[in-house]
Formats: C-alpha cells, structure tokens, sequence
C-alpha cells in the first residue's frame, strides 16, 4: 500500500508517518530527511542553501531521490511518503515511478492545520537523526533533550527559524497546495483535520487506512 501525507510545514507529517510505518511495517520515506542525511556531500550542500531559506530543491533532484528509493527492495509492499511530491512535476514524476514498479498511490492523506498553530509547533520542534520528532510542550522526550527511541542528542533543524517557517508556508500555498485538486480529481484524496491530539489523528488515519487497505 502506497500512502502520500501532503500538508504545510509543522502538520504533523513525520509525526503521523512514524506510527503509521511501525502498525503497517512498510518504510516511512521522509525526502526532508534523506536532504538532511545528504549534507556534507556536493548535492546535499547545494540543497541545504535552498532549505535554510525555506525554498524547495529543484524538482529533477527529488525525482531521482525517489525513483531511487522506490525501486529499493524493501518498498515492494508499499511505502508513507512524507513532504514528497511538493509540486505539480514531482506528482506527475511520482505517478510514472510508481507504474514502472507496477505500482500505484492507493491513498492521499491531507493534514489541514491553521498557519498560527503550524508557527506554534514548529518554534518548538526538536528532532533526531533517526528520524523521530518531539515538541518541547505538545510531544517531549522522556528525558529531556535524548531520543526515546535511540538515545541520541536531540537538536533544533536549521530551517526552524520564523524567517525560513514563514517563507515555507508562502512556498507551501503557491507550489504544494495545487496538489489538493490534483488528487481530489483523482479521487484519491482524504481530509484529515490535524489541529487535534497526535493520538486522535492517528486513530483517524488508521480507520481511513484500514478501509482502504
Ligand atoms: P511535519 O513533518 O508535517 O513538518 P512534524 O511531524 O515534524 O510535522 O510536527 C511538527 C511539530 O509539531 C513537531 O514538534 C511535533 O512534535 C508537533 N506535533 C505533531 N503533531 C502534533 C499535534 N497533533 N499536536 C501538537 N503538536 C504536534
Ligand atoms: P517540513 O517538516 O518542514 O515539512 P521537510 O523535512 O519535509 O520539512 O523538508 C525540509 C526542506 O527540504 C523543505 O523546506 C525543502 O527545502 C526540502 N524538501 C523536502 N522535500 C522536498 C520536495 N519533495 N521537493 C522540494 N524540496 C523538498
Ligand atoms: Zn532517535
């Protein structure tokens, strides 16, 4: 099962993509994540330039991040893809992908939050290498600033800044909201209201997922 987590900056993608991989056992694919894993080498460096100023990397090099992990093995069951596709391109891109693998997108789920609550969650957001997210009031570790699931030192992304937030949730309207259409045409979209508890959307996402499934 191929699932899609579209919504602004802060909606909670990472977050609900997290337990969703762990109930379904099929791989969370966070395009954020692979950029930041990326640093250090010449195309992860060019990348972080555009995200520290909230702008999105070129779409040609999202494409080949995806088609490459897509084709990997442990996608063939189906995978969550978190902040990909954010343009009109990259979906079309996806779509192709996907049919190569003799696959398909089997559900859209868009998370809504209002602006001042995204600016709110992500002022506050601390994450790990490993991929999990916490927030310093809504979600805190067990101990302060250590991973639960890893141990590791938690720190703040250097694109969490209100400068880099603001310009994000400008691009995320003009580029990734057309998206919204784009999948309700293809009747493939579900609104998930996500300005509630990380557990009540979770418990939402799952019962959308299971009648899908
Ligand atoms: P995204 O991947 O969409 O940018 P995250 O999952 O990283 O969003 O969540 C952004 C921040 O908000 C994190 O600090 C996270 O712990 C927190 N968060 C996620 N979901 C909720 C929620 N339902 N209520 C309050 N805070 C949340
Ligand atoms: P957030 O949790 O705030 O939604 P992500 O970790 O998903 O952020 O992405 C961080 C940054 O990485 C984006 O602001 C953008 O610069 C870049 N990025 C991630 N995915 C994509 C994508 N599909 N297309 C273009 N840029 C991307
Ligand atoms: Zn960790």
């Amino acid at each position: 099962m191929n699932i899609v987590l579209l919504g602004p900056p802060g909606s909670g993608k990472g977050t609900q993509a997290t337990l969703l991989s762990e109930k379904l056992g099929i791989p969370h694919i966070s395009t954020g994540d692979i950029l930041r894993r990326s640093f250090g080498t010449e195309q992860g460096d060019r990348a972080a330039g555009y995200m520290n100023r909230g702008e999105l990397v070129p779409d040609s090099i999202l494409i080949s991040i995806v088609r490459d992990r897509l084709s990997q093995p442990d996608c063939r069951a189906g995978c969550i893809l978190d902040g990909y596709p954010r343009t009109i391109p990259q979906a079309d891109a996806l779509s192709h992908i996907l049919a190569g693998l003799n696959q398909k997108i089997d559900i859209v789920l868009d998370i809504e939050v209002p602006d001042s609550e995204l600016i709110a969650r992500l002022s506050s957001r601390r994450v790990c290498t490993c991929g999990a997210t916490y927030h310093l009031i809504f979600n805190p570790p067990q101990n302060p600033g250590v991973c639960d699931r890893c141990g590791k030192a938690l720190y703040q992304r250097d694109d969490d800044t209100e400068e880099s937030v603001r310009n994000r949730l400008i691009v995320y309207k003009k580029e990734t909201q057309p998206l919204i259409d784009y999948y309700k045409d293809r009747k493939l979209l579900v609104t998930i209201d996500g300005s509630r508890s990380i557990e009540q959307i979770s418990e939402e996402i799952w019962a959308v997922v299971s009648e899908n499934n």
